[in-house]
């Protein structure tokens, strides 16, 4: 949830257990024995620590439904760091059959200035539902929706906005007097979108975020209290490295890997990435490399087909030197290509799908150029 606001007093810490302590957070580690099947983000612990995840289970004990909220900013395309958040969304609803709502927020892109016009947000938000949806979700409980284009929810957010003040969102936020007001009311709209499965529907909400938006969260969770709804609960995971090994951003391309990003420009980012060999094949041999502190190494634990075993073999490989960083790099690639092969075909297929999905109607033109361009990467992407 909001992509582009900046914090101000939010350390991009990864003093992770800091972070817990100042935040009030819990580690899903204590609840692990209540969780069966675990996506991989869970088991590997990317997803680590959560705010009421423990209510929202004992709900689902007792026969209880619940809803995921996940957001997604539409003013670029999907990289895997957000297929990876969508496929922990998904695992929710397959494994707690959760309704999910995916909320595309153009008018937060427009707003922050992230895009120049709202049509361009609109673009890049059916593009980024076709990646989203291409994951698997169940169309009768997966609603996606433009912010602009489903009108309830500034209703939502008109009654909303009495129950916090100028002051709480500005300690937040950190908006001064030149903010535009539309980005002043934006942190309302997002406890809309947060809270649309409590208000449409009385289900209870839980909300994957990173761990540097939990005070989003909070300002949410407060408003919620006072209206006398359940509070949102939310699922914390650590920062996802870029290739470069500064955090993952949409915006500087060479640290990401695009779901439209053909082969040539896998391999070209890979070879490029930050690790923690020795720069030498001698010295590589002689003192081993850093899994704990490679790029590569995060990311086949992140985005890989590498099971846990293999995982503990590339590591004990590349502790006691026998391995090297090229070999890492081509299973890497290796593996990203083989996914977005198949996860391109399978957007392909939702083409004439997508607007199933959504809570208003689609505008087909656009759904048409995006098929174009589509047609185009998945020619180039096997070049
Ligand atoms: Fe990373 Fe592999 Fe190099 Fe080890 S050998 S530092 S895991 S890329």
């Amino acid at each position: 949830m909001g992509e582009s606001m900046n914090t101000t007093d939010l350390e991009k810490s990864t003093d992770y257990d800091r972070l817990v302590t100042k935040f009030g957070l819990s580690y899903l580690r204590n609840i692990m024995k209540r969780i069966k099947n675990p996506h991989t983000w869970i088991r590997r612990e990317i997803i680590f620590a959560h705010r009421d995840f423990d209510k929202i289970l004992d709900l689902r004990e007792k026969g209880k439904r619940f809803s995921v909220v996940s957001g997604r900013g539409p003013s670029n395309k999907i990289h895997l760091g957000h297929l990876g958040v969508f496929s922990v969304v998904k695992w929710i609803q397959d494994e707690y059959d959760a309704e999910v709502y995916i909320p595309l927020s153009d008018d937060e892109k427009y707003v922050f200035r992230k895009i120049n016009g709202l049509r361009d947000a609109l673009y890049y938000a059916y593009d980024n539902a076709l990646d989203i949806a291409a994951l698997g979700y169940k169309t009768k409980i997966t609603h996606f929706f433009v912010s602009t284009k489903y009108p309830p929810l500034y209703e939502y957010s008109v009654r909303l906005s009495r129950y916090t003040t100028f002051s709480t969102i500005k300690a937040i936020f950190g908006f001064t007097h030149d903010t535009n007001p539309g980005a002043i009311f934006y942190p309302i709209v997002q406890s809309a979108h947060i809270l649309l499965p409590t208000i449409e529907k009385g289900l209870p909400v839980v909300v994957p975020i990173a761990i540097d938006q939990d005070p989003y969260i909070r300002l949410t969770r407060d408003i919620a209290e006072r209206l006398d709804y359940f509070k949102p609960a939310a699922l914390h995971s650590k920062f996802l490295s870029g290739l470069d090994g500064k955090p993952m951003s949409a915006s500087k391309p060479e640290t990401a890997i695009f779901t439209d990003d053909d082969n040539k420009t896998i391999k070209r980012k890979i070879w490029k990435a930050l690790t923690g060999g020795q720069g030498t094949l001698a010295k590589q041999r002689k003192f081993g490399g850093n899994p704990d502190k490679c790029v590569v190494y995060e990311w086949f634990r992140a985005y890989s087909l590498r099971s846990d075993d293999d995982l503990k073999i590339i590591y004990n490989e590349c502790k006691s030197g026998d391995r090297f960083c090229g070999q890492c790099k081509k299973e890497l690639t290796k593996d990203i290509i083989t996914i977005l092969k198949e996860h391109r075909k399978k957007k392909m297929e939702l083409i004439n799908k997508i607007d199933q999905f959504f809570l208003h109607d689609v505008d087909m033109d656009i759904i048409n150029k995006i098929a174009e361009h589509l047609e185009k990467i998945v020619v180039n992407a096997n070049e």
